[in-house]
């Protein structure tokens, strides 16, 4: 039946496409019709952020090429031949809950390590919680944050209606986990929703690195770092000082670490505090 219905739905071009570039209207729609915060239909930053949804050709040319290179040396035949003897069912699980173990461990380590944060530190920047921002994200960052998904693609190679299954629902729930659509809390205990993503992008002390996971919940309430509390919702986001042009959003994660660097080195330090003490 799954077989039938996987035939019949999935692997359409026309889905593809409104994945790519449909969905964003609809979740922008539904904002505005179940709001759960009031903000503008624009925020701050919604030029550049439209600008990281749709344009097609840096990205494209990035995966495009990681994707050659990581199937040269990734494809294992008794690998793949084991993904393959199971049902399409299983092999959406066994990859599915492989990306998220990868992924949630991938997440933690850019916020825990000081360089890769610089680069992360982009999708976190946003001061509105809403869906334009979801792909606010710097090149390196989106790589880095496509890996886990790309790689056990590759590693595993499950039917390409199960791949593409896969790219579709976390497209949508990427949006939809981003956005401000006051949707029922309860699936946030299951699935990462607006109510329970918007914890991670939070400024809020209690709800520092917390909530890592990708699309299920599981792995963050298994190693603790769940933050749900019951009947409020953050408000407060982002930094409102960093920068909201696309162009300079890639280049301000390398003048942070050159900065921090030279924080670091005491000598650097000594020649810039004299240089300021001259009149
Ligand atoms: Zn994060
Ligand atoms: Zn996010």
């Amino acid at each position: 039946m799954w077989g039938q219905f996987l035939d019949q739905v999935l692997n359409q071009s026309h889905l593809d496409v409104f994945s790519r570039y449909g969905a964003l209207p609809l979740i922008l729609l539904l904002e505005r019709l179940f709001p759960m915060r009031k903000t503008p239909l624009f925020g701050r930053g919604w030029l550049s952020d439209s600008f990281y949804y749709y344009e097609p050709w840096i990205k494209s040319a990035i995966f495009g090429w990681f994707l050659v290179e990581a199937t040269k040396r990734v494809s294992i035949p008794e690998i793949r031949a084991f993904t393959q003897s199971l049902p399409l069912v299983g092999q959406f699980f066994l990859v599915f809950v492989l990306t998220e173990l990868v992924f949630y461990v991938m997440h933690r380590m850019m916020h825990a390590i000081p360089f890769l944060w610089e680069f992360h530190r982009v999708h976190h920047s946003s001061t509105q919680y809403y869906a334009l921002m979801t792909k606010r994200l710097h090149l390196l960052d989106e790589t880095l944050f496509g890996f886990p998904t790309l790689s056990m693609v590759l590693l595993l190679s499950p039917d390409p209606q199960v791949a593409f299954f896969l790219v579709f629902f976390r497209r949508f729930m990427d949006l939809y986990g981003h956005s401000n659509i006051n949707g029922p809390r309860f699936t946030g205990f299951f699935l990462v929703t607006p109510h329970f993503h918007a914890w991670h992008h939070s400024n809020h002390p209690a709800a520092m690195d917390k909530n890592f996971s990708r699309d299920t919940v599981f792995l963050d309430y298994l190693f603790g770092t769940a933050y749900y509390p019951k009947g409020q919702i953050p408000t407060t986001f982002g930094e409102p000082t960093y920068t909201t042009n696309y162009f300079r959003q890639q280049i301000q994660p390398f003048i942070e670490i050159f900065r921090r660097k030279a924080a670091l080195n005491p000598k650097k330090t000594a020649q810039r505090q004299m240089y300021q003490a001259e009149p």
